[in-house]
């Protein structure tokens, strides 16, 4: 009989239950992981209301960190029991973005965990150019954020800072908070966090971000302008999705200013008129942002976030607010999906 492992299932929408299966079977080009962590993603809970997606896949997750258990035949340069991250992009490695390096654009684009099988489960299978060995300095907690701070930094490094920009980030959720934190490290003057959960801002002060904002007691437009003399903001990262912080970012942006727009917008939005002529008016630049850039050179957001974590000088520690086991994804679903405010970033643990 095979081998089972416990596993994540979507059924449909706002549908998830923990259940045994069938431990997959890594190919002779694949290795099998044995899952240490996997942190949930916003996308995961969006995906979780929507239910099942067009591909058949029905396990979530694509932030984790674990143990190579078994290795396929043909792959060469890994061993088992070696503990590694999964970069969860799967690029088909022929279209013209993928042979332009630019992974996560790939025409074919499949990610573990969105098109197919992820990393909610015990074992999860994938090719070996889908693992980042880990240093032993570097546990597993950490490393399962290495996916979101490596798309915070692409996110950051997409729209470009100058040294010296007055810095705004909308929505203080982990990719908000690492932004901030990227943000500063690459040399902005103001980082200013903005959100409406005093909880998250507090994390946002617990990682050094000085200037938070809670939106529901000050109209942060006011406050950026009035603290840059009336001139804006260098660049806003809008990572919230709403229809206030969206139509914020743009008010917001100095004269020849950027935005970054990386927030999930769960439905449809409406902006003033006013509003899309400052874009004009103003000639802002705006940038749509989608995952993290993997190419091995000239820059690889994961092995530089792997560096800034593990000298410290990125702090992903203070972002986990949550622990639970995987026998609990479908209490922990529909706690989040309701209450978002209370959970930063929440990982399961196995
Ligand atoms: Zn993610
Ligand atoms: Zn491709």
């Amino acid at each position: 009989m095979a081998r089972m492992m416990k596993a994540g299932i979507l059924h449909g929408a706002g549908e998830i239950s923990c259940e045994l299966i069938p431990v997959p079977e890594a190919g002779s080009k694949e290795v099998l992981v044995a899952i240490k962590v996997t942190g949930i993603c916003g996308s995961d809970v969006s995906r979780f209301l929507r239910g099942i997606s067009p591909y058949g896949f029905k396990i979530l997750g694509h932030e984790c960190a674990g143990e190579v258990v078994k290795v396929g035949s043909e792959v060469t340069g890994v061993k088992s029991g070696e503990r590694v991250a999964i970069m969860p992009v799967i690029p088909c490695r022929h279209c013209d973005f993928c042979r332009a390096g630019e992974y996560s654009l790939c025409d074919n684009f499949i990610r573990l965990g969105t098109r197919v099988d992820g990393c909610f489960a015990e074992y999860v299978k994938v090719a070996s150019e889908n693992l980042l060995k880990l240093p032993s300095t570097v546990d597993y907690e950490s490393a399962s954020l290495l996916e979101p701070c490596s798309v915070a930094l692409h996110t950051v490094k997409r729209a470009g800072i100058t040294l010296g920009d007055v810095v705004v980030v909308l929505g203080c959720g982990p990719i908000g908070l690492l932004i901030a934190q990227w943000a500063k490290i690459l040399g902005a003057r103001k980082v200013f966090a903005v959100d409406i959960a005093e909880v998250k801002l507090g994390i946002a002060r617990k990682t050094g971000i000085t200037d938070c904002i809670n939106a529901k007691a000050k109209d942060p437009v006011e406050v950026v302008m009035r603290e840059t003399k009336g001139r804006g903001a260098d660049l806003v990262l809008e990572a919230a999705g709403s229809e206030t912080t969206l139509e914020q970012s743009i008010r917001m942006t100095r004269k020849l200013g950027k935005i970054s727009l990386l927030g999930l917008v769960e439905k449809d939005v409406t902006l003033p008129q006013k509003t899309i002529t400052d874009i004009m008016r103003r000639e802002l630049t705006i940038y749509g942002v989608y995952d993290a850039d993997t190419k091995p050179v000239p820059f690889n957001s994961w092995e530089a976030s792997l560096h800034f974590i593990e000298t410290g000088r990125l702090d992903v520690k203070s972002l986990i607010t949550h622990r639970f086991r995987i026998d609990e994804i479908k209490s922990v679903f529909e706690k989040i999906s309701r209450k978002r405010e209370d959970f930063n970033k929440v990982l399961f643990v196995f």
